[in-house]
């Protein structure tokens, strides 16, 4: 039985990256989650891509931050920049549950990471580009209204630094670099495909440890065609076949109780 009380938690505001949420669900599935699965998607998502999330999460969450409380209205009026931040930080909303795990819609979970709901809000792994901020690609927070409302304040103050929701969480949670280790997730739960190029030699050396594959950046892997590059020995083009696996997998749809039983070899 999943516990109840706590998620994994993603967002897609469009069609596309309800593909990468489809994603996030079929590996989690496949590693045999024990918790629920959560996704958040806004209006625009068509009705054929939610059908098809509802059949992979336990709760699809419409959310349309235009309509929702009057704090929000306002924070997204006078800084319509934010939209998409606004969306994400909506996970904080989610109350039904105790402890949540973020996962952005372009990651692809390798392993069974349900260890992460031993860790406490703030946890997240460092940035790849400037690494005493962290990465909001993959991170365990505290559902709570209080920190919500806090947030958006937040928001509305200082905006983000970089535009988008790392700038204003990293701002908002300023301690993380300094305060405490155990908040610092290993960098393997959040695997910037990116850090493959720029340290070769510490992928080769621990790649094998990844847990969480994050495909940052503005290529996605539902932008690369399924066919290409099934050649390549290239580590990168490796996950990123992975992920068609994943996305291409027929076997999934069965849920929690019958899960698929495709052992996968990660990539070296
Ligand atoms: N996202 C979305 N629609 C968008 C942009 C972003 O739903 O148009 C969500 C999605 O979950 C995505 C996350 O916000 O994974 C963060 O954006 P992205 O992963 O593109 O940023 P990056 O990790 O490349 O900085
Ligand atoms: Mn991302």
């Amino acid at each position: 039985m999943p516990d109840c009380k706590e998620a994994f938690v993603t967002l897609a505001t469009t069609d596309s990256y309800c593909m990468g949420a489809t994603v996030v669900a079929r590996s989690l599935r496949r590693h045999r989650t024990a918790r629920s699965l959560v996704v958040m998607v806004t209006l625009n998502v068509s009705q054929q891509s939610r059908l098809a999330l509802e059949g992979l999460f336990d709760e699809v969450i419409v959310v349309d931050v235009m309509d929702s409380e009057d704090h929000l209205h306002l924070a997204l009026l006078r800084r319509p920049e934010l939209g998409v931040t606004f969306t994400k930080i909506h996970c904080w909303t989610l109350i039904q549950y105790r402890k949540c795990v973020f996962l952005d819609a372009d990651t692809l979970v390798l392993c069974n990471v349900d260890e992460l709901f031993e860790r406490d809000e703030l946890s997240a792994a460092p940035d790849p580009g400037w690494p005493d901020c962290f990465n909001t690609g993959v991170f365990v927070f505290r559902p709570s209204l209080h920190t919500h409302g806090r947030l958006l304040d937040h928001a509305l103050q200082h905006g983000s630094f970089d535009g988008g929701d790392q700038g204003l969480l990293n701002s908002f949670f300023s301690s993380w670099s300094v305060d405490d280790i155990g908040k610092h997730l290993p960098f393997v739960y959040n695997l910037s495909a990116t850090s493959i190029y720029s340290y070769l030699p510490a992928f080769q050396q621990f790649g094998h440890n990844a847990k969480i594959v994050h495909f940052l950046g503005a290529v996605k892997p539902w932008h690369s065609s399924s066919q290409r590059d099934h050649s390549s020995s290239h580590a990168m083009e490796q996950f990123v076949r992975l992920w068609w696996n994943e996305y291409l997998s027929h076997t999934t749809s069965a849920g929690p109780g019958k899960q698929p039983n495709q052992d996968e070899e990660k990539p070296r």
